[in-house]
This record gives structure tokens, C-alpha cells and sequence, in this order.
């Protein structure tokens, strides 16, 4: 049985072992998709997909082949504040991503695009996604909720007050975890095993017991990528 659950991390760029956590190993580009992909493990869900970050310098066609390989696609989005191509390309991209998905969980990045991203998901009829990192407006949560979306809560929510305020109003049926691992933030790099005190000031924050809150969560990652126990 798992303990912990990392909704969102950049695992071909750590490669180790994790007992006790089940990971959804997301991509960056065709390069880290083909990575990744060839990692999957028990412990192990494979994403690919063309990041907002790499879309200016990606081919479309290299990543769409993999998907129907894929347990679900990301990390894809959108990106208004550091991504390199212009939003129209970023949204051709986002979009083609999700329509070669066949219905699969889209993992989301969507930095100061969250509206647009999330516009995007319901247009196209998306069942199941995750806002990563979610820190948009607060009024889109009950949205996110209503379409039965989740959002992902990272570690830096200990000291990031956006984060925080995002935690505060969220209702728990949306929560997951994550640790955007492989990523550096800050001058740190951002690894799984950060998710277990990132869960302790969750429940600390929330009030609620943090076996409780564990609970929730895992049974919100089952439902999020379809994940049978097992
Ligand atoms: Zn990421």
C-alpha cells in the first residue's frame, strides 16, 4: 500500500527509488516523454506531452504518436508569463495534445493563464485534469470542483502565502499532492520526499488529522488517474 502520492513530478530527472510513494512521472518534450515512458514501474504512471516552456522549439507530430502509450498527458498547458512562443501556438499545441488524449487525465501547467487553460479543458470536453501548482484565482476553484478537476498542492505551500490561500479555499474533495521533483525552485531541487512534511502542514493548516487527510487525498489521486488498487 502506498503512502504517499506525487500527483505531478519530473521523475526521469531523478531516476531513484521512492518506496512507499506512487508517482505520476510526468515529461517535459519528445525527449523526456521517451524517458519516461520507459520507466514505468509498479510505483511508476508515465505522462508525455510538450511543456508550454518547449513548444517553441518542439515538433508537434514527434509527441501525439506516444500518448496512446501514456497513462495520461502532461505536463501540457499554458504559459503567459515565461514560456518563449507566442499564446496562439501555445494554445494549437495544448489543444492537439488533449484531442489525440482519448479521454486520458491531462496533467496542467498554466502560469498566469489558469482562466484560459481551464476554458480550454471544458471546450474540449475533458473528464479529468489537474491544475499543478494551482495558483490562480480563488473564485475559479468552485469551477474546478464543478467539473470535477483536481488541483495540486506542492510543498512550498510552508511558506508561499498564494499557495496557501489557495489552500485555504478549496474544498478537499479536489486536493492531491505534489512535488514538481526534478524541478529547481529557488535554488533547491524539489524531490517526492518533501510531500510527507508538505502533508503535516496541510493537516496542521486545515485542522484536520493528518491520517485523515492522507486518506482523502489518496482516494482523490485513485479517482484522478483511474488507478485500481491492486
Ligand atoms: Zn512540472
Amino acid at each position: 500500500m502506498y503512502k504517499y502520492f506525487d500527483a505531478h513530478c519530473h521523475y526521469s530527472y531523478l531516476k531513484k527509488r521512492y518506496d512507499g510513494f506512487l508517482i505520476a512521472a510526468v515529461s517535459m518534450d519528445y525527449n523526456s516523454s521517451l524517458d519516461t515512458l520507459s520507466l514505468r514501474d509498479n510505483n511508476i504512471l508515465v505522462g508525455v506531452g510538450i511543456h508550454p516552456w518547449r513548444v517553441h522549439e518542439e515538433k508537434l507530430d514527434s509527441v501525439l504518436p506516444l500518448i496512446s502509450k501514456a497513462d495520461f498527458i502532461g505536463e501540457v498547458g499554458l504559459d503567459y508569463r515565461l514560456a518563449k512562443a507566442p499564446k496562439e501556438l501555445q494554445i494549437k499545441y495544448f489543444e492537439e495534445q488533449i484531442k489525440a488524449g482519448e479521454g486520458k487525465l491531462i496533467n496542467v501547467h498554466a502560469l498566469d493563464a489558469w482562466e484560459d487553460a481551464f476554458r480550454i479543458l471544458i471546450k474540449n470536453d475533458v473528464k479529468k485534469a489537474i491544475l499543478h501548482w494551482y495558483t490562480g484565482p480563488k473564485e475559479l476553484l468552485k469551477d474546478i470542483e464543478g467539473a470535477g478537476y483536481f488541483i495540486s498542492i506542492n510543498p512550498s505551500v510552508s511558506f508561499q502565502k498564494k499557495h496557501q490561500e489557495i489552500l485555504r479555499n478549496s474544498s478537499l474533495r479536489i486536493l492531491l499532492t505534489e512535488s514538481d521533483g526534478g524541478y529547481e525552485y529557488r535554488g533547491r531541487l524539489l524531490e517526492p520526499t518533501e510531500i510527507p512534511n508538505a502533508i503535516s502542514f496541510m493537516s496542521r493548516y486545515l485542522n484536520i488529522d493528518e491520517n485523515e487527510l492522507s486518506r482523502i487525498i489518496r482516494e482523490n489521486f485513485y479517482k484522478a488517474f483511474n488507478y485500481v488498487k491492486g
